[in-house]
Protein backbone atom coordinates (compact mmCIF):
# COMPACT_ATOMS: atom_id res chain seq x y z
CA UNK A 1 0.00 0.00 0.00
CA UNK A 2 1.35 3.44 -0.83
CA UNK A 3 0.63 4.95 2.42
CA UNK A 4 1.13 8.42 0.30
CA UNK A 5 -2.25 7.53 -0.96
CA UNK A 6 -4.21 7.59 2.52
CA UNK A 7 -2.37 9.92 4.86
CA UNK A 8 -1.97 13.55 4.97
CA UNK A 9 1.45 15.08 5.72
CA UNK A 10 0.52 14.73 9.21
CA UNK A 11 0.11 11.45 8.74
CA UNK A 12 3.59 11.04 7.53
CA UNK A 13 5.05 13.27 9.52
CA UNK A 14 3.77 11.28 13.07
CA UNK A 15 4.72 7.91 11.03
CA UNK A 16 8.21 9.19 10.26
CA UNK A 17 9.13 10.66 13.71
CA UNK A 18 7.75 7.12 15.29
CA UNK A 19 9.94 5.31 12.62
CA UNK A 20 12.85 7.26 13.90
CA UNK A 21 12.27 6.79 17.21
CA UNK A 22 11.46 3.04 17.07
CA UNK A 23 14.79 2.92 14.99
CA UNK A 24 17.11 4.47 17.28
CA UNK A 25 15.24 3.90 21.05
CA UNK A 26 13.32 0.70 20.76
CA UNK A 27 15.03 -1.45 18.77
CA UNK A 28 18.58 -1.12 20.07
CA UNK A 29 17.08 -1.90 23.65
CA UNK A 30 14.47 -4.50 22.81
CA UNK A 31 16.55 -7.56 23.01
CA UNK A 32 18.06 -6.86 26.43
CA UNK A 33 14.79 -6.31 28.08
CA UNK A 34 12.46 -8.93 26.22
CA UNK A 35 15.59 -11.18 27.77
CA UNK A 36 15.58 -9.29 31.38
CA UNK A 37 11.82 -9.52 31.19
CA UNK A 38 11.68 -5.72 32.48
CA UNK A 39 10.12 -2.82 32.75
CA UNK A 40 11.80 -0.06 29.62
CA UNK A 41 11.32 2.89 32.01
CA UNK A 42 13.65 5.45 30.55
CA UNK A 43 12.38 4.82 26.65
CA UNK A 44 8.51 4.45 28.21
CA UNK A 45 9.45 8.16 29.57
CA UNK A 46 10.53 9.25 26.23
CA UNK A 47 7.68 7.94 24.29
CA UNK A 48 5.94 10.56 27.17
CA UNK A 49 8.50 13.19 26.28
CA UNK A 50 6.90 13.36 22.48
CA UNK A 51 3.51 12.58 23.61
CA UNK A 52 3.11 8.98 22.44
CA UNK A 53 1.36 8.24 25.61
CA UNK A 54 -1.41 10.69 24.88
CA UNK A 55 -2.23 10.68 20.87
CA UNK A 56 -5.75 11.30 20.47
CA UNK A 57 -6.28 13.48 23.51
CA UNK A 58 -7.28 16.96 23.25
CA UNK A 59 -4.21 19.26 23.83
CA UNK A 60 -6.29 20.75 26.91
CA UNK A 61 -6.40 17.39 28.63
CA UNK A 62 -2.64 17.09 28.51
CA UNK A 63 -2.98 14.76 24.87
CA UNK A 64 -1.25 15.63 21.11
CA UNK A 65 -4.52 15.73 19.81
CA UNK A 66 -4.06 13.85 16.99
CA UNK A 67 -6.74 11.15 14.85
CA UNK A 68 -7.11 7.99 15.46
CA UNK A 69 -5.43 6.98 12.48
CA UNK A 70 -2.36 8.57 13.76
CA UNK A 71 -2.35 6.56 16.40
CA UNK A 72 -3.01 3.39 14.53
CA UNK A 73 0.14 4.57 12.76
CA UNK A 74 1.70 5.07 16.02
CA UNK A 75 1.48 1.28 17.33
CA UNK A 76 2.06 -0.26 13.81
CA UNK A 77 5.60 1.28 13.53
CA UNK A 78 6.56 0.42 17.58
CA UNK A 79 5.55 -2.98 16.65
CA UNK A 80 7.49 -3.37 13.92
CA UNK A 81 10.66 -2.98 16.22
CA UNK A 82 9.37 -3.62 19.66
CA UNK A 83 5.71 -5.03 20.04
CA UNK A 84 6.21 -4.51 24.07
CA UNK A 85 7.10 -1.38 23.31
CA UNK A 86 3.08 -1.21 21.05
CA UNK A 87 1.46 -2.51 23.77
CA UNK A 88 2.40 -0.22 26.58
CA UNK A 89 0.90 2.42 24.33
CA UNK A 90 -2.31 0.87 23.31
CA UNK A 91 -2.90 -0.96 26.98
CA UNK A 92 -2.23 2.55 28.64
CA UNK A 93 -4.35 4.38 25.67
CA UNK A 94 -7.31 2.69 25.01
CA UNK A 95 -7.66 0.57 27.66
CA UNK A 96 -6.65 2.44 30.63
CA UNK A 97 -7.16 6.08 29.58
CA UNK A 98 -10.18 5.80 26.96
CA UNK A 99 -12.74 4.49 28.92
CA UNK A 100 -12.46 7.59 31.58
CA UNK A 101 -12.17 9.98 28.52
CA UNK A 102 -15.37 8.32 27.01
CA UNK A 103 -17.60 7.64 29.69
CA UNK A 104 -16.01 9.70 32.48
CA UNK A 105 -18.14 12.72 34.19
CA UNK A 106 -16.13 16.06 33.50
CA UNK A 107 -14.28 15.94 37.34
CA UNK A 108 -12.63 12.45 36.18
CA UNK A 109 -11.68 13.06 33.13
CA UNK A 110 -10.20 16.58 34.83
CA UNK A 111 -8.47 14.62 37.78
CA UNK A 112 -7.50 11.60 35.96
CA UNK A 113 -6.76 12.14 31.99
CA UNK A 114 -4.08 14.51 31.94
CA UNK A 115 -1.98 12.63 34.39
CA UNK A 116 -2.25 9.80 32.04
CA UNK A 117 -2.42 11.75 28.70
CA UNK A 118 1.26 12.96 29.47
CA UNK A 119 2.29 10.05 30.41
CA UNK A 120 3.25 11.36 34.35
CA UNK A 121 1.37 8.09 35.27
CA UNK A 122 0.46 4.97 33.73
CA UNK A 123 -3.07 3.46 33.25
CA UNK A 124 -4.94 -0.43 32.66
CA UNK A 125 -7.87 -1.83 32.45
CA UNK A 126 -9.45 -4.67 34.30
CA UNK A 127 -12.11 -6.77 33.18
CA UNK A 128 -10.58 -10.35 33.14
CA UNK A 129 -10.87 -12.68 35.94
CA UNK A 130 -9.76 -16.37 37.34
CA UNK A 131 -12.90 -17.60 36.47
CA UNK A 132 -14.13 -14.99 33.47
CA UNK A 133 -11.56 -14.67 30.67
CA UNK A 134 -13.99 -14.85 26.75
CA UNK A 135 -16.95 -15.44 29.08
CA UNK A 136 -16.30 -11.68 30.93
CA UNK A 137 -19.57 -11.69 31.79
CA UNK A 138 -18.97 -14.18 34.96
CA UNK A 139 -17.47 -10.99 36.87
CA UNK A 140 -17.06 -12.23 40.18
CA UNK A 141 -15.10 -9.56 41.52
CA UNK A 142 -18.11 -7.15 43.89
CA UNK A 143 -18.70 -3.80 44.87
CA UNK A 144 -22.02 -3.25 47.25
CA UNK A 145 -22.98 0.05 48.01
CA UNK A 146 -22.19 1.67 51.60
CA UNK A 147 -22.23 4.54 53.29
CA UNK A 148 -20.94 7.08 50.70
CA UNK A 149 -18.77 4.35 49.02
CA UNK A 150 -18.70 0.78 47.37
CA UNK A 151 -16.49 -1.68 48.55
CA UNK A 152 -15.37 -3.87 46.47
CA UNK A 153 -13.97 -7.62 46.59
CA UNK A 154 -12.43 -10.13 44.07
CA UNK A 155 -9.28 -9.95 41.84
CA UNK A 156 -8.23 -9.62 38.28
CA UNK A 157 -5.36 -11.91 35.98
CA UNK A 158 -3.19 -11.07 33.45
CA UNK A 159 -3.32 -7.17 33.85
CA UNK A 160 -1.42 -5.12 31.90
CA UNK A 161 0.62 -2.53 33.72
CA UNK A 162 -0.78 -3.64 36.83
CA UNK A 163 2.59 -3.01 38.71
CA UNK A 164 3.54 -0.32 37.29
CA UNK A 165 0.42 1.65 36.79
CA UNK A 166 -1.28 3.87 39.15
CA UNK A 167 -4.77 4.44 37.60
CA UNK A 168 -7.29 1.56 36.72
CA UNK A 169 -10.54 1.09 35.62
CA UNK A 170 -12.30 -1.73 37.05
CA UNK A 171 -15.25 -3.75 35.83
CA UNK A 172 -17.34 -5.06 39.58
CA UNK A 173 -20.94 -6.49 39.86
CA UNK A 174 -23.19 -4.06 41.62
CA UNK A 175 -26.45 -5.97 41.55
CA UNK A 176 -25.90 -9.81 40.87
CA UNK A 177 -29.72 -10.62 39.56
CA UNK A 178 -29.10 -8.09 36.73
CA UNK A 179 -26.44 -10.63 34.33
CA UNK A 180 -23.97 -7.91 32.37
CA UNK A 181 -26.26 -5.20 33.18
CA UNK A 182 -25.30 -5.45 36.74
CA UNK A 183 -22.17 -5.04 35.86
CA UNK A 184 -20.70 -1.14 36.81
CA UNK A 185 -17.01 -0.02 36.32
CA UNK A 186 -15.10 2.08 38.58
CA UNK A 187 -12.00 4.31 38.81
CA UNK A 188 -9.08 2.90 40.84
CA UNK A 189 -5.99 3.98 42.03
CA UNK A 190 -3.08 2.46 43.80
CA UNK A 191 1.10 2.70 44.38
CA UNK A 192 2.97 1.83 41.18
CA UNK A 193 5.37 -0.82 42.32
CA UNK A 194 8.58 -0.31 42.71
CA UNK A 195 8.16 3.81 43.31
CA UNK A 196 11.67 4.50 43.88
CA UNK A 197 12.98 3.09 40.64
CA UNK A 198 9.89 4.68 39.24
CA UNK A 199 10.49 8.15 40.35
CA UNK A 200 14.16 7.93 39.69
CA UNK A 201 12.87 7.61 35.65
CA UNK A 202 11.15 10.66 35.96
CA UNK A 203 7.27 9.24 35.48
CA UNK A 204 5.21 6.37 37.00
CA UNK A 205 4.03 7.84 40.29
CA UNK A 206 1.95 10.85 41.17
CA UNK A 207 1.95 12.19 45.06
CA UNK A 208 -1.32 13.40 44.53
CA UNK A 209 -3.25 10.44 43.47
CA UNK A 210 -4.20 8.70 47.07
CA UNK A 211 -3.68 4.79 46.51
CA UNK A 212 -6.58 3.12 47.89
CA UNK A 213 -6.28 0.70 50.70
CA UNK A 214 -6.51 -2.93 49.90
CA UNK A 215 -5.83 -2.23 46.24
CA UNK A 216 -2.98 -4.18 45.30
CA UNK A 217 -0.94 -5.77 42.65
CA UNK A 218 0.43 -9.17 42.29
CA UNK A 219 3.77 -10.92 41.20
CA UNK A 220 4.63 -10.00 37.93
CA UNK A 221 3.66 -13.08 35.34
CA UNK A 222 6.63 -14.38 33.47
CA UNK A 223 5.59 -14.96 29.63
CA UNK A 224 6.58 -16.02 26.74
CA UNK A 225 6.34 -12.81 24.57
CA UNK A 226 5.56 -9.46 25.79
CA UNK A 227 8.44 -9.95 28.35
CA UNK A 228 9.21 -6.22 28.57
CA UNK A 229 5.61 -5.23 29.26
CA UNK A 230 3.89 -5.46 32.96
CA UNK A 231 1.52 -8.20 33.60
CA UNK A 232 0.60 -9.27 36.96
CA UNK A 233 -3.38 -9.74 38.63
CA UNK A 234 -4.65 -7.56 40.66
CA UNK A 235 -6.22 -8.04 44.43
CA UNK A 236 -8.81 -6.19 45.85
CA UNK A 237 -9.63 -6.80 50.06
CA UNK A 238 -12.32 -4.43 50.72
CA UNK A 239 -11.33 -1.41 48.90
CA UNK A 240 -13.57 1.87 49.21
CA UNK A 241 -14.08 3.34 46.47
CA UNK A 242 -15.96 7.05 46.20
CA UNK A 243 -19.04 6.87 44.93
CA UNK A 244 -17.90 9.75 42.50
CA UNK A 245 -15.29 7.37 40.90
CA UNK A 246 -17.87 5.19 39.42
CA UNK A 247 -17.30 5.57 35.43
CA UNK A 248 -20.30 5.51 33.89
CA UNK A 249 -24.02 5.12 35.61
CA UNK A 250 -24.62 1.73 37.71
CA UNK A 251 -25.13 -1.33 35.65
CA UNK A 252 -22.92 0.28 32.16
CA UNK A 253 -20.18 -1.50 33.43
CA UNK A 254 -20.00 -4.21 30.95
CA UNK A 255 -21.35 -2.40 27.77
CA UNK A 256 -19.23 0.17 28.22
CA UNK A 257 -15.86 -2.15 28.36
CA UNK A 258 -17.22 -4.15 25.45
CA UNK A 259 -16.92 -0.64 23.76
CA UNK A 260 -13.70 -0.08 24.74
CA UNK A 261 -12.23 -3.38 23.47
CA UNK A 262 -13.84 -2.65 19.81
CA UNK A 263 -11.28 0.23 19.62
CA UNK A 264 -8.86 -1.56 21.00
CA UNK A 265 -8.89 -4.59 18.70
CA UNK A 266 -7.69 -2.19 15.88
CA UNK A 267 -5.18 -1.19 17.54
CA UNK A 268 -4.57 -4.97 18.49
CA UNK A 269 -4.45 -5.13 14.61
CA UNK A 270 -2.27 -2.55 14.27
CA UNK A 271 0.22 -3.61 16.63
CA UNK A 272 0.06 -7.56 14.95
CA UNK A 273 0.71 -5.60 11.60
CA UNK A 274 3.75 -4.20 12.49
CA UNK A 275 4.54 -7.53 13.39
CA UNK A 276 4.14 -9.06 10.31
CA UNK A 277 6.34 -6.39 8.40
CA UNK A 278 9.06 -6.28 10.98
CA UNK A 279 9.23 -9.79 10.61
CA UNK A 280 8.74 -9.57 6.45
CA UNK A 281 11.86 -6.74 6.54
CA UNK A 282 14.03 -8.90 8.57
CA UNK A 283 13.41 -12.26 5.88
CA UNK A 284 13.94 -9.80 3.09
CA UNK A 285 17.27 -8.66 4.52
CA UNK A 286 18.35 -11.76 5.33
CA UNK A 287 17.03 -13.97 2.43
CA UNK A 288 19.24 -11.47 -0.19
CA UNK A 289 22.36 -11.52 2.02
CA UNK A 290 22.42 -15.39 2.48
CA UNK A 291 24.02 -17.62 0.07
CA UNK A 292 23.47 -21.36 -0.43
CA UNK A 293 24.25 -23.24 -2.52
CA UNK A 294 26.42 -20.50 -4.42
CA UNK A 295 23.69 -17.99 -4.53
CA UNK A 296 21.28 -15.72 -2.15
CA UNK A 297 18.33 -17.75 -1.11
CA UNK A 298 15.99 -15.27 -2.23
CA UNK A 299 16.76 -16.50 -5.81
CA UNK A 300 15.29 -19.84 -5.00
CA UNK A 301 11.77 -19.63 -5.35
CA UNK A 302 11.00 -21.98 -2.40
CA UNK A 303 11.71 -18.66 -0.42
CA UNK A 304 10.47 -16.15 -3.03
CA UNK A 305 7.39 -18.19 -2.49
CA UNK A 306 7.28 -17.65 1.62
CA UNK A 307 8.47 -13.77 0.99
CA UNK A 308 5.35 -13.13 -1.43
CA UNK A 309 2.61 -14.61 0.63
CA UNK A 310 4.07 -12.74 3.83
CA UNK A 311 3.89 -9.22 0.93
CA UNK A 312 0.37 -10.04 -0.19
CA UNK A 313 -0.97 -10.42 3.02
CA UNK A 314 0.47 -7.80 4.98
CA UNK A 315 -1.06 -5.66 2.42
CA UNK A 316 -4.32 -7.53 2.57
CA UNK A 317 -4.30 -6.69 6.44
CA UNK A 318 -3.51 -3.33 5.86
CA UNK A 319 -6.33 -2.54 4.41
CA UNK A 320 -8.48 -3.84 6.68
CA UNK A 321 -7.07 -2.49 9.83
CA UNK A 322 -7.16 1.04 8.23
CA UNK A 323 -10.69 0.53 7.04
CA UNK A 324 -11.86 -0.13 10.66
CA UNK A 325 -9.66 2.77 11.98
CA UNK A 326 -11.61 4.78 9.49
CA UNK A 327 -14.94 3.58 10.43
CA UNK A 328 -14.18 4.53 13.84
CA UNK A 329 -12.62 7.79 13.00
CA UNK A 330 -15.85 8.83 11.09
CA UNK A 331 -17.98 7.57 14.02
CA UNK A 332 -19.81 4.42 11.72
CA UNK A 333 -19.97 1.53 13.54
CA UNK A 334 -16.97 -0.80 13.28
CA UNK A 335 -17.05 -3.37 15.80
CA UNK A 336 -17.55 -6.25 13.24
CA UNK A 337 -14.82 -4.77 11.30
CA UNK A 338 -12.46 -4.55 14.35
CA UNK A 339 -13.07 -7.90 14.60
CA UNK A 340 -12.07 -8.77 11.32
CA UNK A 341 -9.12 -6.86 11.25
CA UNK A 342 -7.96 -8.04 14.71
CA UNK A 343 -8.66 -11.81 13.56
CA UNK A 344 -6.96 -11.42 10.00
CA UNK A 345 -3.92 -9.52 11.59
CA UNK A 346 -3.31 -11.17 14.92
CA UNK A 347 -3.44 -14.55 12.68
CA UNK A 348 -0.94 -13.38 10.05
CA UNK A 349 1.19 -11.72 12.50
CA UNK A 350 1.79 -15.74 14.10
CA UNK A 351 2.22 -16.83 10.04
CA UNK A 352 4.83 -14.04 9.05
CA UNK A 353 6.63 -14.80 12.28
CA UNK A 354 6.83 -18.19 11.92
CA UNK A 355 7.84 -17.92 8.26
CA UNK A 356 10.56 -15.21 9.65
CA UNK A 357 12.36 -17.97 12.09
CA UNK A 358 11.84 -20.33 8.35
CA UNK A 359 13.53 -18.12 6.10
CA UNK A 360 16.75 -17.17 8.66
CA UNK A 361 16.55 -21.07 9.16
CA UNK A 362 18.79 -21.96 12.07
CA UNK A 363 19.89 -18.57 13.36
CA UNK A 364 16.48 -17.53 13.16
CA UNK A 365 15.89 -19.76 16.41
CA UNK A 366 18.56 -18.06 18.37
CA UNK A 367 18.36 -15.01 19.79
CA UNK A 368 21.48 -13.03 17.50
CA UNK A 369 18.11 -12.00 15.23
CA UNK A 370 14.87 -10.14 15.97
CA UNK A 371 12.61 -12.79 14.78
CA UNK A 372 12.27 -15.37 17.35
CA UNK A 373 10.99 -12.58 19.51
CA UNK A 374 8.91 -11.39 17.34
CA UNK A 375 7.11 -14.81 16.83
CA UNK A 376 6.79 -15.23 20.67
CA UNK A 377 5.45 -11.74 20.98
CA UNK A 378 2.73 -12.70 17.90
CA UNK A 379 1.61 -15.22 19.70
CA UNK A 380 -0.28 -13.09 22.60
CA UNK A 381 -2.03 -11.00 19.47
CA UNK A 382 -4.62 -13.77 18.96
CA UNK A 383 -5.27 -14.17 22.70
CA UNK A 384 -5.12 -10.79 24.34
CA UNK A 385 -8.23 -8.51 23.81
CA UNK A 386 -10.63 -11.14 22.88
CA UNK A 387 -9.14 -14.79 21.27
CA UNK A 388 -9.60 -15.62 17.65
CA UNK A 389 -12.78 -17.99 18.75
CA UNK A 390 -14.38 -14.89 20.21
CA UNK A 391 -13.63 -12.24 17.12
CA UNK A 392 -15.25 -15.72 15.50
CA UNK A 393 -18.22 -15.13 17.16
CA UNK A 394 -18.51 -11.49 17.10
CA UNK A 395 -18.19 -11.64 13.46
CA UNK A 396 -20.79 -14.56 13.10
CA UNK A 397 -23.01 -12.59 15.46
CA UNK A 398 -23.22 -9.84 12.58
CA UNK A 399 -23.05 -11.66 9.79
CA UNK A 400 -26.29 -13.52 10.67
CA UNK A 401 -27.82 -10.55 12.23
CA UNK A 402 -27.46 -9.17 8.91
CA UNK A 403 -28.77 -11.88 7.00
CA UNK A 404 -31.95 -11.94 8.95
CA UNK A 405 -32.47 -7.95 8.60
C1 LIG B 1 -0.08 -10.75 28.27
C2 LIG B 1 -1.54 -10.59 28.57
C3 LIG B 1 -2.06 -9.31 28.77
C4 LIG B 1 -3.40 -9.15 29.10
N1 LIG B 1 -3.88 -7.89 29.41
C5 LIG B 1 -5.14 -7.77 29.89
C6 LIG B 1 -5.60 -6.51 30.40
O1 LIG B 1 -4.87 -5.50 30.40
N2 LIG B 1 -6.86 -6.44 30.91
C7 LIG B 1 -7.70 -7.52 30.95
O2 LIG B 1 -8.81 -7.39 31.45
N3 LIG B 1 -7.28 -8.73 30.46
C8 LIG B 1 -6.04 -8.88 29.94
N4 LIG B 1 -5.60 -10.10 29.48
C9 LIG B 1 -6.51 -11.24 29.51
C10 LIG B 1 -6.96 -11.71 28.13
O3 LIG B 1 -7.85 -10.78 27.57
C11 LIG B 1 -7.56 -13.10 28.31
O4 LIG B 1 -6.48 -13.99 28.60
C12 LIG B 1 -8.33 -13.57 27.09
O5 LIG B 1 -9.50 -12.82 26.90
C13 LIG B 1 -8.70 -15.06 27.16
O6 LIG B 1 -9.27 -15.40 28.39
P1 LIG B 1 -8.69 -16.66 29.20
O7 LIG B 1 -7.23 -16.51 29.30
O8 LIG B 1 -9.46 -16.83 30.45
O9 LIG B 1 -8.97 -17.91 28.24
P2 LIG B 1 -10.37 -18.77 28.17
O10 LIG B 1 -11.53 -17.86 28.01
O11 LIG B 1 -10.38 -19.74 29.28
O12 LIG B 1 -10.12 -19.54 26.81
C14 LIG B 1 -9.36 -20.73 26.68
C15 LIG B 1 -9.58 -21.24 25.25
O13 LIG B 1 -10.97 -21.60 25.08
C16 LIG B 1 -11.48 -20.92 23.94
N5 LIG B 1 -12.91 -20.62 24.15
C17 LIG B 1 -13.48 -20.06 25.24
N6 LIG B 1 -14.81 -19.92 25.03
C18 LIG B 1 -15.06 -20.38 23.79
C19 LIG B 1 -16.24 -20.50 22.98
N7 LIG B 1 -17.43 -20.10 23.40
N8 LIG B 1 -16.13 -21.04 21.74
C20 LIG B 1 -14.92 -21.44 21.27
N9 LIG B 1 -13.78 -21.35 21.98
C21 LIG B 1 -13.83 -20.82 23.22
C22 LIG B 1 -10.65 -19.65 23.84
O14 LIG B 1 -10.74 -19.07 22.55
C23 LIG B 1 -9.27 -20.17 24.19
O15 LIG B 1 -8.70 -20.78 23.07
C24 LIG B 1 -4.26 -10.28 29.13
C25 LIG B 1 -3.73 -11.56 28.89
C26 LIG B 1 -2.39 -11.73 28.64
C27 LIG B 1 -1.86 -13.13 28.47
Amino acid sequence: MDDSLYFTEQHIAVRDMVREFARTEGAPIAAKFDADGKFAWATVQRMADRGLLGIPWPEARGGAELDLLSYMIVLNEMAKVDASHAITISAHTTLGTSPIFRFGTEEQKRKFVPPLATGRVLGGFGLTEPSAGSDAASTKTRAVRKNGHYVLNGSKIFITHAGVGEIFVITAVTDPSAGTNGISSFILTKEAVDVDKTSASGMGHDPSLTPMRGFRAGKKENKLGWRASDTRALFLEDVEVPVENRLGEEGKGFVNFMKTLDSGRIGLAALSLGLAEGAFEASLRYASLRKQFGRAIADFQGVQFQLADMSAEIEAGKHLMFHAAWLAQHNQPFTKEAAIAKLYCSELAMRATTKAVQIHGGYGYTREYPVERMMRDAKICEIGEGTSEVQRMVIARHILHELAD
